[in-house]
This record gives structure tokens, C-alpha cells and sequence, in this order.
């Protein structure tokens, strides 16, 4: 089996709300996937977390060299692919990049062998994941205390157990939210908050120091990815556990959020920190420092598959009763072509997702979906 060719699919819709969080504005919903095609006709498809275009740009970059290669060599194509751009780009798209192309040669890979990914992965130890609601983002025009806590109080209809609300915006008026978000799921649901980088340190203590009360799971990205100095300030200045990692891509960008513990939960996206290939070494650095690993999942049903294939067989260490199994974030903002990709969605069914297990991904993908919202020309 050789690979024959190597296709992006870029995906745009034009939001009928925008929103925000606080380092980033979205008025559409651009994703690419990655189609990598094989000469006995075995077709693998992936996904690259970030800016639709320019991750396009990078993987066809990389398709010659993929081109009539073996794809089940995972590693030695990784390793081609990463060396192709290594001296200057060692981070950031060079890595979105490569993780679609890795995740696509994966799902070859198990539609080859006839299993799962998360069996080659070692094997599948659950087969479903509880799931938490992403949304409450910021928008125009609304009060944003009262627009939020109705939104989570509707993921709490629906049966979800867990919420992420996002913060990082001014901090009198997130804790006015955090407060009115805890008032509106009541005792019992996971609350966890998301800065996206938008406070400085001071600001973030505070407003740790101050959200405990209200039972925070974990403070997620409260200041900027590049100060790790900055993250250990808030880990030690405040009572929330700190997570973040969706920013840091390949295990290069681990090492020292790792080794210098500047997380207590560390969250690679598997769309974003290389793909299977490498978030598995992600999750065995985090294990050697003792560090809690949630994946970050911001994607089409492609990436929610892949999530919750490597999460299917992630095990807890130590290997008693896992006293909290990993939890699937799932992004409820709008985005029609999120599930439509798919011909069977990835729901939940009162916040609990089953984990596809047919072989590769687990998903057979909708051509006319693609079609339908495909991007235009800009
Ligand atoms: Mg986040």
C-alpha cells in the first residue's frame, strides 16, 4: 500500500451570532480537514487545529513527500514530515499541520488492520467518555451575566454533568459570571473556567484567589502561553488547580510546561500537538511528572473522533479505580457542519459519549457535507 494523494477540505460558515473569547473574535467557522488517499483505495482523513487556509498551505508543503510512501510507517513519516521544516518551524502550523496528516495515516491504519485506533493505541480500556459543555462565549449586545447563565443552565437540561465557561475578559464582571453560572447548574455540576490567556498574573490570582468558593475544577490558560514563569505565579497564588496546553504543539513546547509542573493539567489537542504519533509521547512525559492529561478538543466530529480514540485507550495511572477518568470536551457553540461532516454525529446522550469502534476513526465521512460548505473563494 502506497500513499497516492494528499487532499485538504476546507469548511466555512458565516456564524449567524458571532461571539468572542478573550484573545479571539469569531464571525465564521473555518476548519480543514486532511484526505490522504492510498493507490488500493483505503482513504484516511484527519484534521489541524488553527487557521483553515494556512494549515492547507503547510500540509500540501508536505504531501510530496508523502506521496508513495507506506502509511502504516507512522513514525518514520512524522519524522520526514517534521524534518521537512524543522529549522523554521519547530512550533505553532508547521505542527497543526502534520497532526491532520498524522491522524489521516492513523485512521489508514486501522481501517488496514481492520481495528479501532485506540486498539493499536494498546487497547481499548472504556468505551465511552463523560462529556463537558464548551460555550458561554462573549457576545455583542445581550448581558452577558444573564445571557451565559441561561445558556448553562440549558447544558444542564440537557444532562451534561460538566460546563467550561470562558473568562479572561474584565474581572469584577467574570466573577459576576462564574457566580451566576454556579447559582444556575446548582452544586452538583463540574464548573471549570477558561481565561484564554486574556488576564495578566495579578488579575488572575484575584480572580482565582476569589472564584474558589464557587467549586472550580481547573483554571484553564489564565495568562499568556509563552510566560511559564507567569503559570507557576498563578499555580502558587491561588487555590484553582491551572491547566493549559492547547497552545503548545509537539512535545518540544511540553517539556518545560512539564518538567517545571508550570501545569497541574496539561491538555494537548490531538489536532494541534501532532497527532496520535505524538500526543501518546505527550501523555508518557505527563505521566513521568505526575501531571494530569485532559485533552483540549475544538473540531469537527473528525477531531471529537480522534479525541476520543487516543482517550479510549488512555489509562489511569496509578492503575486503581481511576479516581477521575479523562472527560471529553465538547464544543457547543454553532457550527452546522461540525456533526454533518459525518454520516452517524457524535452526540451525547445525557453527557455521555460513546466512543466509535469500528476500524480506524470509527467514522464514515458525508462527501455532500464537504460540499455543501465548502469555502469559497475569499
Ligand atoms: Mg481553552
Amino acid at each position: 500500500m502506497k500513499v497516492q494523494s494528499v487532499r485538504t477540505h476546507l469548511l466555512d460558515y458565516a456564524l449567524d451570532t458571532p461571539f468572542e473569547s478573550a484573545s479571539m473574535q469569531f464571525s465564521r467557522r473555518q476548519h480543514c480537514l486532511v484526505e490522504v488517499i492510498c493507490d488500493d483505495g483505503t482513504v484516511g482523513w484527519g484534521e489541524c487545529l488553527g487557521p483553515a487556509k494556512l494549515n492547507a498551505a503547510v500540509v500540501a508543503a508536505y504531501a510530496q513527500s508523502l506521496v508513495g510512501q507506506d502509511p502504516l510507517q507512522t513514525e518514520r513519516l512524522w519524522l520526514t514530515l517534521y524534518n521537512q521544516l524543522r529549522d523554521q518551524g519547530q512550533r505553532g502550523l508547521t505542527v497543526t499541520a502534520l497532526s491532520g496528516i498524522d491522524i489521516a495515516l492513523w485512521d489508514i491504519k486501522g481501517k488496514h488492520f481492520g481495528v479501532p485506533i485506540s486498539t493499536l493505541l494498546g487497547g481499548r480500556v472504556r468505551e465511552s467518555v463523560s462529556a463537558y459543555a464548551t460555550g458561554s462565549f462573549r457576545r455583542d449586545g445581550v448581558d452577558r451575566v444573564s445571557d451565559v447563565a441561561e445558556e448553562v443552565a440549558g447544558y444542564r437540561h440537557e444532562g451534561f454533568h460538566a460546563v467550561k465557561v470562558k473568562i479572561g475578559f474584565d474581572v469584577e464582571e467574570d466573577l459576576a459570571v462564574i457566580a451566576a453560572v454556579r447559582e444556575a447548574i446548582g452544586p452538583d455540576m463540574r464548573l471549570m473556567i477558561d481565561a484564554n490567556h486574556g488576564y495578566d498574573v495579578l488579575e488572575a490570582v484575584e480572580v482565582g484567589k476569589r472564584a474558589a468558593q464557587w467549586g472550580v475544577d481547573w483554571f484553564e490558560e489564565p495568562v499568556l502561553p509563552e510566560q511559564l514563569s507567569a503559570y507557576r505565579a498563578v499555580k502558587s497564588g491561588q487555590p484553582i488547580p491551572v491547566a493549559g496546553g492547547e497552545t503548545w504543539h509537539g512535545r518540544y513546547a511540553m517539556q518545560a510546561p512539564l518538567e517545571t509542573r508550570a501545569v497541574d493539567i496539561v491538555q494537548p489537542d490531538i489536532c494541534g500537538v501532532g497527532g496520535f504519533t505524538e500526543i501518546r509521547r505527550v501523555a508518557d512525559m505527563a505521566d513521568l511528572h505526575g501531571v494530569r492529561l485532559i485533552p483540549h478538543v475544538w473540531g469537527t466530529a473528525v477531531c471529537i473522533a480522534a479525541s476520543l480514540q487516543f482517550m479510549a485507550a488512555l489509562l489511569p495511572n496509578p492503575p486503581r479505580r481511576e479516581p477521575r477518568p479523562p472527560i471529553l470536551e465538547f464544543d457547543r457553540t454553532e457550527n452546522p457542519f461540525r456533526q454533518a461532516v459525518v454520516k452517524t454525529p457524535i452526540e451525547h446522550h445525557q453527557g455521555i459519549v460513546q466512543i466509535p469502534d469500528g476500524p480506524g476513526l470509527g467514522i464514515e465521512i458525508d462527501r455532500q457535507a464537504l460540499e455543501t460548505y465548502a469555502m469559497k473563494e475569499m
